[in-house]
């Protein structure tokens, strides 16, 4: 099986996920697999892109597990030995009636959003191979203007997000220091925002900015990470509120997941959902 190029989806199983996955297996030239934490969930969807025409595989994957997320690696690194296209899309929100404290749903935003992608980015990306591409799955809630809790604390946090020589280390430090200010209830006198999804969710965008640096001094050639806010998308997430398809807000993820060989840019970059690329530190916001 090793020569075989191989593409992955998390959280595959439904809403923007599940359109993605519609996108590759119609676009990618290798193989597909339909990732989700849940099996059934996951090969219930398997069965409904058979029935489409499509030839994806399944397997297991929570990001929230370091085992699941082990198996996993291990799974794809014995079996076809690298990696060529990786889709962080998995990710949860709170809805706003939730009955949890911002504490504890900041703690397990953080550690799903952004600790699960780390984790998963940092076990797969050993595999990448030449060319490779990844595209995470932002939000317009991930561009920096976010970061907009009390002055002049939320500038001073903006500027450490937005430094160029930030290391994931550093930005690990920064969803830990929300976390802790959530649970202490000081979150807003810190600079932070009152939504635990769009730190999650800058975390990520931040990420994508780090990877890229990475990736450019790899000895690996032509890998490229961005990611992208797919619009405003009818999900579950949304309690279906959003105008979008799943298929329109799968164009932007799927189109950085395909790009061609030897791209100039985009590059490490954040983009919409219409596929124009926003500047992440200074905007404007479309
Ligand atoms: P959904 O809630 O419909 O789907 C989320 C998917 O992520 C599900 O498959 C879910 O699995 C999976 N998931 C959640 N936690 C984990 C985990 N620990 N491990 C693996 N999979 C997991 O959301 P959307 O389709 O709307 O969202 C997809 C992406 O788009 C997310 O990153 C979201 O933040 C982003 N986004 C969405 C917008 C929108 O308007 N919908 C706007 C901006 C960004 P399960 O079915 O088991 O719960």
């Amino acid at each position: 099986m090793a020569g075989k190029r191989i593409a992955v989806v998390t959280g595959g199983n439904k809403g923007i996920g599940y359109g993605i996955m519609k996108e590759l297996c119609a676009k990618f030239d290798g193989i597909v697999y339909l990732t989700a934490r849940d099996e059934g969930r996951g090969l219930a969807a398997v069965e409904d892109l058979k029935k489409l025409g499509f030839a994806p595989r399944f397997h297991q994957l929570d990001i929230d597990n370091a085992d699941s997320i082990s198996k996993f690696t291990s799974y794809i690194k014995n079996t076809y030995g690298g990696l060529d296209v990786l889709v962080n899309n998995a990710a949860i929100a709170y809805k706003m009636a939730a009955t949890e404290s911002f504490g504890e749903q900041a703690e397990n935003t953080i550690r799903v959003n952004y600790f699960g992608t780390l984790a998963l980015c940092r076990s797969l990306f050993p595999l990448l191979r030449p060319h490779a591409r990844v595209s995470t799955v932002s939000s317009s809630a991930g561009h920096l203007s976010r970061i907009n809790g009390n002055e002049p604390q939320a500038s001073a946090l903006r500027e450490k997000f937005a430094s160029p020589s930030l290391t994931e280390e550093e930005l690990s430090d920064l969803m830990n220091q929300f976390v802790e200010k959530a649970k202490e209830g000081k979150w807003k006198e810190a600079g932070w925002p009152s939504s635990t999804y769009v730190v999650s969710k800058v975390g990520v965008s931040a990420l994508t900015r780090i990877q890229q640096r990475a990736f450019d001094a790899d000895p690996r050639e032509d890998l490229v990470v961005n990611c992208a806010h797919p619009g405003y998308v009818d999900t579950d997430m949304t309690s279906h509120k959003g105008p979008l398809t799943i298929e329109q807000g799968a164009v932007a993820p799927s189109y950085l997941a395909l790009l061609p060989p030897n791209i100039k840019e985009p590059k490490g970059a954040y983009l919409w959902y219409e596929k124009q690329v926003v500047d992440w530190v200074k905007g404007p916001m479309p």
